[in-house]
């Protein structure tokens, strides 16, 4: 049983934030879990068409390759309000200390508007709710936090908010941030970590989502 002590990924502690059953199934059992592509292949499609915009490269030949669907996503994109700030960083991959931890990660994209930061994350599902990654708000918000201070980019918590833009629906949803959160998902986020360090059990989460999770057929309590 090998496990990183020192660097944890947004998948790691999210996994074990939703079952630490599942947590075990994928990083100490390492079962390997297929899905099927088509699954994913519309919103790796978005996400690859939108950073080559942002990174200002020729998409030309990728929008001609649009299906009907994606078509109608990458309108809503170009009709999002974030289409009109300042493009700071798109895939941005970051490393954050905390305490003697490394958390890593990326976020879609990065804007800035009038000296407020904005963390831009694209959903292409139609099924999204804030209340389900809700782990994944913490972890951003937490680390840009970390990173736009250290640059003095920001004075305070309440100059950074997170977009979770719904290209299925032209909805957005606007987390907003302040020091407070920034103390309570600090907290969240090294309470999961030293029940990863700690466990020795990986008690399982049943719950009615249980029927959606990939490692269902593997799992143990079922
Ligand atoms: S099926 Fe349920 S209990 Fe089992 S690993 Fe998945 S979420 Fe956890």
């Amino acid at each position: 049983m090998t496990v990183d002590n020192t660097t944890f990924t947004l998948n790691k502690l999210q996994m074990y934030d939703e079952c630490p059953q599942k947590y075990k199934l994928c990083y100490i059992d390492k079962v390997h879990v297929i899905e099927p592509i088509s699954k994913t292949k519309t919103g790796n499609n978005l996400h690859n068409l939108i950073n080559f915009y942002l990174k200002k490269a020729d998409i030309s030949k990728l929008l001609q390759a649009l299906t009907k669907n994606e078509k109608i996503l990458w309108h809503n994109f170009k009709n999002s309000d974030v289409c009109n700030y300042n493009c700071i960083a798109s895939e941005y991959t970051f490393n954050v200390k905390i305490d003697s931890y490394w958390l890593t990660g990326r976020i879609d994209a990065l804007f800035e508007y009038g000296g407020h930061y904005i963390i831009a994350d694209w959903k292409t599902g139609e099924n999204f709710s804030p209340e389900g990654v809700k782990f994944q708000t913490s972890f951003y918000l937490f680390c840009m936090y970390e990173i736009l201070m250290a640059k003095g980019l920001i004075k305070k918590a309440s100059d950074l908010s997170l977009y979770y833009i719904e290209l299925a629906t032209d909805n957005t949803v606007r987390i907003t941030f302040d020091e407070d959160l920034y103390i309570q998902y600090r907290t969240l986020i090294l309470s999961l970590i030293n029940k990863i360090l700690e466990n020795k059990t990986y008690f399982c989460n049943k719950t009615d989502n249980c029927k959606l999770c990939k490692y269902y057929r593997a799992c143990p309590y079922y």
